[in-house]
């Protein structure tokens, strides 16, 4: 987000963050597009990484869905927050028929990500859905295109840390926790959350994600 963008978002009616060609409504999508994300159902990933817990997601990473998603993360649209944040809501809702009372642990940005966007994504996204605990760090990582599921899993143990502090409090609630990310793809990033949060003596029976990939 910058100045430029903030004045081109104020004084000109935003197009879809989807298809581009009608102007979106206040939730940064035209009907139509908004539809489509509504007419999703929650999925169940599998993860290629066999110690990720299991994971709903709003739906699969393609269409008006994976155009969001985008426009969400690389153009700072945060307008669209609720559409996406509706879906995890949606995937959470599954997860909740099996896990009840759970909190809620996003995946966190790393800091130049949270700096580039001017915004913490997926906290954005599930604000509002439950017991948020942001009890975890990303430090800086290589980009994980290219790499092997079991190249990925070890930049993503090497990339997390806890907050002790958080953890020991989150511990203390003897409640389950659910991880959320944006997208899951070979699931390493909630592996590596889930081993942090268990060594803390946290369980964290699923995770939920908005698009699976
Ligand atoms: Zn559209």
């Amino acid at each position: 987000m910058n100045v430029a963008e903030d004045a081109r978002n104020l004084f000109l009616p935003a197009a879809c963050a989807s298809c581009r060609s009608a102007p979106a409504a206040g939730t940064g999508l035209c009907a139509d597009c908004a539809a489509d994300l509504l007419a999703l159902r929650p999925i169940l990933a599998t993860p290629a990484v066999r110690a990720a817990p299991p994971v709903v997601a709003g739906g699969p990473y393609a269409g008006a869905l994976a155009e969001a998603l985008n426009e969400y993360k690389e153009r700072s649209r945060r307008e669209l927050a609720p559409a996406l944040g509706g879906l995890l809501g949606r995937a959470l809702a599954v997860v909740t028929a099996e896990v009840p009372n759970a909190l809620l642990v996003p995946i966190p940005p790393t800091r130049a990500a949270r700096r580039s966007r001017g915004f913490d994504h997926v906290a954005t996204a599930c604000a509002g859905l439950g017991d948020l605990r942001s009890c975890l760090r990303a430090r800086a990582r290589p980009d994980s295109v290219g790499l092997t599921p079991a190249q990925r899993a070890a930049a993503a143990r090497k990339s997390l840390h806890a907050v002790p502090r958080r953890t020991a409090a989150l511990a203390a609630t003897a409640r389950p926790v659910v991880l959320v990310d944006d997208i899951v793809t070979t699931g390493a990033t909630f592996a590596a959350a889930a081993a942090l949060l268990r060594e803390a003596g946290i369980r964290v029976p699923a995770a939920i994600a908005v698009a699976a990939a």
